[in-house]
Order: structure tokens, then C-alpha cells, then sequence
């Protein structure tokens, strides 16, 4: 990736990691607010690199910080967290997990380290589907508002906030709305009929348009779609040696079916919904009140 082009693959691209101390303590007395993705190196197909989940996220917060701009809301993204929790993928090489309560420390003591510089609000994003890392993920952040005071919060979909049992009135979390495209014929597409949940085509996608150097487009387009219904994604869940049998290599979806303007579409609708939430809950949205789903 040349140097300089701005949705390049390095890691620290417009992250809180290229200021100085100056600028970043200026930012906290500005009440600016931080923006951080928790994703994990994981494997994504014979096809996706094992960054995946930590690219995806931090395009994302890219893309939400100039939405925030240009409501007026100065957003500074830490770099992203990418040691997290590996069930699902836990068998395969190239996924690295840790235990969850050294997440949930990590996090708490990083969370205080920014309280102290005077950060008020902390938006935390997940990049990884695993139910145990989303899950760890809230537990940081719910420790970290109680031992110092600041309003961290998981920033999710309301899918996901029923799939791990949540409250969707927590102030541990900020729930934006649903992508309607998810749940609606794009364009007269059908939505795939078995489960797309990991290097499939929506995620292939995304990586299609925003990192496409990094798709091994002659692989993927060869790769024939999995057929999990919801009684095989059950075992699939389980992780470890239950998901490596059931997707010996290792994608659950349709990657063959990935198109960049479907990733486009996707991209920029999630970045608008987190936007929206973030500012409903920051009380300057159209929405003022609740936990930050758009209902307008
Ligand atoms: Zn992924």
C-alpha cells in the first residue's frame, strides 16, 4: 500500500497513534470523544487475510469519524485492540485468542488510563462475531465504567444484542438502528438462504471495496457456498474442532456472491447508523432520547 492514501492498510491510519501528546490532551479538554475497535487475527477463508476484523472495524470508524465532523463532534480513534477471544475459529492456524478476563483487564485499565486524560465518552465496536469476545468486550466495558466513572459503551445492532442476552436499555451499550438492506431483496437479489456469518459474502464484500488488494480474488471467486441451516450453525458455534469439521476451510457463506457495491452499500450504511447512535446518545440527535436506536 503506498504511503498517504487514506484508507490505506496500516494500522495506526488516522488513529490516535499519529498525534502528539499536545494534540491529543487538547482533544480531551475539546471534548472530543474516542472511538475504538475491538477485533481479533483470526482465519478468514482461504481467501481473506487474518486482519480482516481489524481492517473491517477500523474503515468503519474512519468513515464515522467524518460523519461526526461534520456534525460538529470531534471523534479521536485509539488504535485498534486486535488481541480478542477465538471460539468459532479456535481450531484453525493463525487465530490467536486470550482469556477473556485479560480482555476484560486490558480494557478496564486502558479505559481509566483515557478517563484521566479527561475522555468523557468512549464508543467501543466490535469486528468479530464470536459471542464470547462480544460478550468480554461488554464486560469491559461495563468494569471500566464502574471502577472510573467513564461512559464507555458497546456500540452493537439489536441482533446482536439479543444474541447475547443484553438489555437494550444498558447504558453499557448504545444500539443503533438495523440496516433495512439487511432484511430486504437488494436491488431484486435474493438474500442468501443459508448462513452467511463469517468470510461469506457480506463480509467478502466489504473487503472487496475497501481493501481489495488483500482478497485473493482468484481463490474466492472459485469457492463453492456453504449450506448451514440454523440446527448446523448451532454446532458451527460450539467452535473449535465443531467448527472445523463443519467449514473445513474455514468461511460459512457465499464469498463466490461478493460484489464491491453490495460492500459500499454495507460500509457506509453501518458507519451512518453508528453515527446517528453516537450522537442521539451524546444528546444532539435528531432522537434525544433513549439508548441511541434511530427510530426516525
Ligand atoms: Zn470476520
Amino acid at each position: 500500500m503506498t504511503a498517504g492514501e487514506p484508507d490505506g492498510t496500516g494500522v495506526f491510519v488516522d488513529t490516535m497513534a499519529e498525534l502528539t501528546w499536545y494534540e491529543v490532551e487538547r482533544a480531551a479538554r475539546d471534548g472530543a470523544v474516542l472511538l475504538w475497535a475491538f477485533g481479533v487475527i483470526e482465519q478468514h477463508g482461504p481467501h481473506l487475510p487474518t486482519g480482516t476484523d481489524v481492517y473491517l472495524p477500523s474503515a468503519r470508524l474512519r468513515a464515522v469519524r467524518r460523519l461526526l465532523a461534520h456534525r460538529g463532534i470531534e471523534a479521536l480513534i485509539v488504535p485498534p485492540y486486535y488481541w480478542g477471544i477465538n471460539v468459532v475459529s479456535g481450531s484453525f492456524p493463525a487465530s490467536y485468542g486470550i482469556r477473556p478476563e485479560l480482555m476484560r483487564e486490558v480494557m478496564a485499565d486502558l479505559l481509566a488510563g483515557m478517563a484521566r486524560d479527561g475522555f468523557r465518552h468512549v464508543f467501543c465496536f466490535s469486528g468479530h462475531g464470536d459471542a464470547l469476545h462480544n460478550r468480554t468486550l461488554y464486560e469491559g466495558v461495563r468494569v471500566a465504567r464502574e471502577r472510573c466513572g467513564i461512559d464507555a459503551s458497546f456500540v452493537l445492532e439489536p441482533a446482536l444484542v439479543d444474541r447475547l442476552g443484553l438489555d437494550p436499555g444498558d447504558r453499557c451499550l448504545t444500539v443503533h438502528g438495523t440496516d433495512p438492506a439487511d432484511s430486504e431483496p437488494v436491488g431484486g437479489v435474493e438474500q442468501p438462504q443459508y448462513a452467511d456469518v463469517h468470510a461469506g459474502r457480506a463480509e467478502t464484500s466489504v473487503m472487496t471495496h475497501l481493501h481489495p488488494d488483500l482478497v485473493r480474488e482468484d481463490v474466492r471467486a472459485g469457492l463453492v457456498a456453504t449450506d448451514l441451516g440454523p440446527a448446523e450453525l448451532a454446532v458451527w458455534r460450539r467452535g473449535f474442532d465443531d467448527a472445523r469439521r463443519t467449514t473445513p476451510l474455514g468461511y460459512c457463506g457465499d464469498p463466490a456472491a461478493a460484489d464491491p457495491d453490495e460492500g459500499r452499500r454495507a460500509h457506509a450504511a453501518s458507519a451512518e447508523l453508528a453515527a446517528d447512535a453516537i450522537r442521539t446518545r451524546l444528546g444532539l440527535g435528531r432522537n434525544a432520547a433513549g439508548t441511541g436506536s434511530a427510530s426516525d
